[in-house]
């Protein structure tokens, strides 16, 4: 069986090496000059930036498991502990996010108000029938204000989207089955937490996932330069795939390769590719799928690092804030990437990475890097009292950032399932239908090279 590999993301990287591990013969074509896609770690005057994703929590042993596969498993570094407390700016200033149930009471994250409604959570009803808004969902369980503030900014950490249009079963789906089980959130994380703690044999406790920030001493590039290691040349970058057609009972695929069209054959496909970009290929093949597919649209989101010389002002504390919609502001949120991984800034440095724009924004990304740059400086010097000058700036402008999972997204995906079926060898995988983090990628990525080698 030979699998032709569209795309060079996580997703692609992870599925190719799967089939590759197991004998597959596997050809991966990227269409950019590296692989990747997202994940771009440069180190520049000290500091180690991401472009796109920054880090990932170790909350299951997925990407632990690849890593230990790879041999890198010993370049995973932590999050400094001070990274566990976050911010949110809300009601004029950056307030703690409070961690356990004793310390919200406390908190000033919400009036007093807001946080008795959000202890009648236990009382929440049962959920209406049919997909509801993550607002809609948040408004039942803790009330107006807690959604406004701590669930929109959740998900805005993750999404940069609109909470009124995203889909918590798509976004949320182990939450939507707590519900399921338990209609009270809070019952349902205490029994689970009864539960587990009782089939844990005593001193196991220690092997389960930390459940803290994670990245890689280089940055997560570490993890694609072992992925891209382990596939030598059956990766390979400056190949745009233009063309899909059937031939016979396998594929046959048009590439533009450094200028050159060429053709190759393939008995499996797999789309890696963002949906938009699949769509396009399959809309010959089915007009209808193409056009569902297009439908998954993308938050554009342009992150902004600032490096700072040491000294120039106080190591900010924590992993950094987020800002609810309902403030206003032109920043989303501000990682403080020096202080959560502080081998990313040498010598003392600072590195804040800022993200603008996302679904409710969207203007802000159409900005150059100048004014994005003196945006963000004014935003922080609102918010967070920043006023040193940057000794270091690199804007990346992502105008097609993140898939937004709106309401319907899991019949849309149902749907899309139904279609690739019925083109027998033809497959998907990616961050546009069923989880946008690195981690859901991997997963996804190694359910498909389980099925393909079935
Ligand atoms: C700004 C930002 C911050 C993020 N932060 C985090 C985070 O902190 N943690 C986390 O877990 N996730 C985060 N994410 C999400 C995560 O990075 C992505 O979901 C994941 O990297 C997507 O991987 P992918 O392989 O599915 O898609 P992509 O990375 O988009 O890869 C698709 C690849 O397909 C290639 N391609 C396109 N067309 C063709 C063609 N015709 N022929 C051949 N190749 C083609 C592209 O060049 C690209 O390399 C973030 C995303 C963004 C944008």
């Amino acid at each position: 069986m030979r699998v032709v590999i569209v795309g060079g993301g996580i997703s692609g990287l992870a599925l190719a090496y799967g089939l590759h591990s197991r004998g597959t013969e596997v050809t991966l074509l990227e269409a950019g000059p590296r692989l990747g896609g997202n994940i771009q770690s440069r180190l520049q005057d000290g500091f180690l930036t991401e472009a796109g994703p920054n880090s990932f929590v170790d909350r299951e042993p997925t990407l632990r498991t690849l890593a230990a596969s790879l041999g890198i498993e010993d370049r995973i570094r932590t999050a400094d502990p001070s990274a566990k407390r976050r911010y949110v700016y809300t009601r004029g200033k950056l307030r703690t996010v409070p961690m356990s149930p004793p310390a919200f009471l406390k908190s000033d994250v919400l009036p007093l108000g807001a946080r008795l409604r959000m202890m009648g959570e236990l009382f929440t009803p049962r959920a209406p029938e049919g997909d509801e808004s993550l607002a809609a969902f948040g408004r039942r369980h803790v009330g107006r204000t807690a959604t406004a503030v701590l669930v929109d900014a959740m998900q805005t950490g993750i999404y940069a989207g609109d909470m009124e249009a995203l889909s918590v079963a798509a976004i949320f789906p182990k939450v939507v089955e707590l519900e399921r089980k338990h209609r009270s959130l809070v019952l349902g994380m205490a029994r689970t937490q009864a539960a587990a703690r009782k089939a844990l044999p005593a001193g196991e406790g220690a092997t389960k996932p930390s459940g803290m920030v994670c990245s890689f001493d280089g940055g997560l590039q570490v993890l694609v330069d072992a992925l891209a290691r382990k596939l030598g040349p059956a990766a390979r970058t400056g190949a745009r795939v233009v063309e899909l057609r059937r031939e016979g009972d396998g594929w046959r695929l048009a590439v533009e390769e450094h200028g050159q069209r060429a053709e190759l054959a393939a008995d499996r496909v797999v789309l890696a590719t963002p949906a938009y970009v699949a769509a396009e290929l399959l809309r010959p093949l089915d007009e209808k799928l193409a056009a569902r597919m297009e439908g998954i649209s993308y938050a554009p989101v342009a992150v902004v690092h600032l490096g700072f010389a040491p000294g120039s002002m106080p190591p900010p504390d924590g992993f950094g804030f987020l800002v609810p919609t309902q403030e206003r502001r032109r920043v989303l949120g501000v990682i403080h990437a020096s202080s959560t991984f502080p081998w990313r800034a040498e010598g003392g440095r600072i590195l804040l990475t800022c993200m603008v724009g996302g679904a409710k924004r969207p203007e802000l990304v159409e900005l150059d890097a100048a004014a994005l740059v003196t945006l963000v400086r004014e935003e922080l010097r609102e918010l967070a009292g920043v006023t040193a000058e940057p000794v270091f700036t690199e804007v990346v402008h992502w105008k097609r950032g993140i898939p937004q999972y709106h309401v319907g997204h899991l019949a849309r995906v149902a749907a899309i399932d139904e279609g690739v079926a019925r083109l027998p060898g033809l497959h998907l995988t990616g961050n546009a239908y069923k989880g946008v983090g690195l981690i859901d990628c991997i997963r996804e990525a190694h359910t498909l090279a389980d099925t393909l080698t079935r």
